[in-house]
């Protein structure tokens, strides 16, 4: 960390990228050995979407109503060494991250309503971090904090994300990649916060570094702040 940087209090570094990237995995494990805190946005919309689809909520104007009458109770821990999320009270850390909830996330999280009212909660927890914080999805360094200190995009081909993703869920390698072509298309073209290399990022290209590697360049590039 640079002598400007040491003295300043909290560090907020933004990393972005597309799914099976390893963003997340990679990021948290950085975090942890920083000893920052870490968000992972991408559970908040797929919390979102396990809520609003769980509730047959479908339609814009229903879903502006369930978002503005405060019945959705966000318990997001953002210790990196406790991950778990919380839906009004009932974890829900293992079914967002089913295929049937990673499917409809995209739908849920195009919408105006779905974003604004995340990006706020997002940049929240930001502000009430006691200590530099991780902060990690597709609009971070876009759209949640663009003066962030640092702006990492994390990125891998096409195929390799695929083999990865298809190990982790144990589903063929052909599946997964229709699914994440689809996944990446709806977040890239979407109107509103499309995934983009964001401005003065950083690129950090996986696809041909072990786990360990990827999580040692990325401390490199925290420490060089
Ligand atoms: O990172 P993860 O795969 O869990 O994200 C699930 C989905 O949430 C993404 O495919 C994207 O549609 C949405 N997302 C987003 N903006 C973020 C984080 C996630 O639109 N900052």
């Amino acid at each position: 960390m640079n002598a400007s940087n040491a003295t300043r209090q909290k560090l907020v570094i933004a990393v972005d990228g597309p799914s099976g990237s390893g963003k997340s995995s990679i990021s948290r494990e950085a975090a942890r050995r920083l000893g920052f805190n870490f968000l992972d946005t991408g559970a908040m919309y797929r919390m979102i979407t396990y809520y609003l689809s769980s509730n047959g909520i479908e339609n814009e104007s229903e879903i502006e109503k369930a978002i503005s009458t405060k019945e959705i109770d966000f318990g997001v821990s953002i210790n990196p060494d406790e991950v778990q999320f919380k839906l009004n009270g009932e974890d829900v850390s293992k079914i967002i991250r089913s295929e049937l909830i990673s499917k409809k996330v995209s739908y849920y999280a195009s919408l105006r309503q779905v974003r604004n009212f995340l990006v706020g909660k997002q940049r929240k927890l930001i502000n009430e971090s006691s200590k530099s914080i991780v902060i990690e999805g597709r609009d971070i360094g876009s759209v949640v904090i663009p003066d962030a200190d640092l702006k990492i995009y994390v990125t891998a081909s096409e195929e390799i994300r695929a083999l990865r993703r298809s190990k982790e869920l144990n589903s063929s390698i052909d599946q997964v990649l229709i699914d994440q072509k689809i996944r990446d298309e709806k977040d890239s073209k979407r109107e509103i916060s499309p995934l983009i290399k964001p401005e003065n990022s950083i690129e950090l290209d996986t696809s041909s570094l072990t786990f360990e590697e990827s999580v040692t360049s990325f401390i490199g590039l925290v420490q060089n702040v």
